[in-house]
């Protein structure tokens, strides 16, 4: 009883209003940040485990606010998918990311791709496939150099709208990969039927790869499964060259984090790609 007492209690804390106020100054904040320019990418290089290039680039989101202070991408998402929002600032990602990948093609770098992060709320859009083929086809790159990374849960609530996504997706060229991979409900047989090309594996098992025989068997376990099922395999979040080691003995095909880099603006990616270019 003293245990309930506290919790209810504790559901009214002056923390959590603020935390309410500060999603509605976000929320408020973020219907004129399109107009306003404030929104940035920033990329991460993914590494070719087997040839040491730089085979992709992740789009991450930043928010420049100049009334809130610095809001990150882990907090200012979710206020996004809640207000709806996301559907449009989404779009504007998916945009921005193919503009600037052609930019690089024209600058020499033809192989490389970019990596774009979408929401379950644009994942189950029904025009979601359309309106890619089309900033696609307004582009001058190729499907194939667009990845899309989706999140374990997409196929949760409606196994059988996903699976129709994921096809339709799949039909128009673009790669898909699973982000936070492990984290999820994924199962063998899903992974099959929706034509993922790669797994990213959870910055969680590899921060404590050095220590920790569970995340290696896991890992491990990961990779080899991946393999038998002919699909790619990136880990996320290394920073060690010791987790490195253990990743390339395993078999891993790629790996992004700060070992290799920050994500960093678009200028510092041409430097970048010269450095990691065989
Ligand atoms: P994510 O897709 O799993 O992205 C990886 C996150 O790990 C990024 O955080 C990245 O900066 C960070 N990271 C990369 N390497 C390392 C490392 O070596 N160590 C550590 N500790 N962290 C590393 P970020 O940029 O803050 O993004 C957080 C999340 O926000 C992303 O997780 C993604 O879920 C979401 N996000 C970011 N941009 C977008 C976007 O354009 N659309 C959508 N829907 N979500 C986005
Ligand atoms: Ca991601
Ligand atoms: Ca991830
Ligand atoms: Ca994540």
């Amino acid at each position: 009883a003293k245990l309930e007492g506290r919790n209810t209690y504790r559901f009214f804390t002056p923390q959590m209003h603020a935390k309410s106020v500060r999603a509605l100054q976000l929320e408020n904040a973020m219907r004129r940040a399109l107009e306003r320019n404030e929104f940035t990418l920033h990329y991460q290089p993914q590494i070719c485990l087997h040839t040491g290039e730089i085979r992709s680039v992740e789009a991450l989101l930043r928010w420049n606010q100049p009334e809130l202070g610095s809001v990150s991408p882990g907090e200012f998402i979710p206020v996004a998918e809640d207000s709806g929002q996301i559907l449009q600032i989404g779009e504007w990602v998916l945009r921005k990311a193919v503009a600037q990948l052609q930019t690089w093609h024209q600058a020499g770098f033809g192989q490389l791709k970019v990596a774009v992060n979408l929401s379950a709320i644009q994942f189950h859009q029904p025009q979601l496939p359309e309106l890619i083929s089309r900033i696609l086809l307004e582009s001058d790159i190729p499907p194939t150099a667009l990845e899309l990374e989706l999140t374990e849960g997409v196929a949760v609530h409606d196994p059988k709208a996903a699976t129709l996504t994921m096809d339709a997706l799949r039909k128009s060229g673009v790669w898909l990969s699973i982000d936070d991979f492990g984290t999820g409900y994924s199962s063998l047989s899903q992974l099959k039927r929706f034509q993922i090309y790669k797994l990213k594996i959870d910055q969680s098992f590899v921060h404590d790869l050095d220590h920790d025989s569970n995340d290696r068997a896991i890992v491990s376990a990961i990779i080899r499964m991946a393999q038998a099922l002919g699909i790619q395999t990136t880990a996320e979040g290394v920073e060690t060259q010791e987790q490195l080691d253990f990743l390339r003995e395993q078999g891993c095909d790629e790996a992004q984090g700060y070992l290799f880099s920050r994500p960093v603006p678009a200028e510092q990616i041409s430097e970048l790609l010269c450095a990691y270019q065989p």
